[in-house]
């Protein structure tokens, strides 16, 4: 129960929207966080998202190869474990995508 809760809590770097200036926080998932920027005293909002869906986060204000940049950046970072995890997703996903296009093809 204990494991399952730490597992929960993220800890989070973020960009002051304002000075730029870079802050930790942690949180859990679904947490909305106030966060304060000690260098120019900035309060505001922050959601604690789960680490994959905030890796393949679009920022619609960058075009897409510095998003593509952005997201690829974030996965270099990951622990090798979530890395797996996310190469396996998309294995099934491929693979669902293959047998269902066998699928129609025999159909029609
Ligand atoms: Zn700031």
């Amino acid at each position: 129960m204990l494991k399952k809760v730490s597992q929960n809590i993220q800890k989070k770097k973020i960009r002051c929207p304002n000075c730029k200036n870079e802050i930790e926080f942690s949180g859990t998932i679904g947490d909305i966080m106030v966060i304060n920027c000690k260098a120019c005293n900035k309060k505001w909002k922050v959601e604690v998202k789960n680490s994959l869906t905030e890796i393949f986060s679009w920022d619609s204000s960058l075009d897409l190869g510095e998003n593509l940049t952005i997201i690829k950046r974030r996965f270099k970072a990951l622990p090798l474990q979530t890395k797996v995890s996310i190469y396996l997703m998309f294995f099934i996903i491929n693979l669902f995508i293959v047998v269902l296009s066998i699928y129609f093809k025999v159909r029609f």
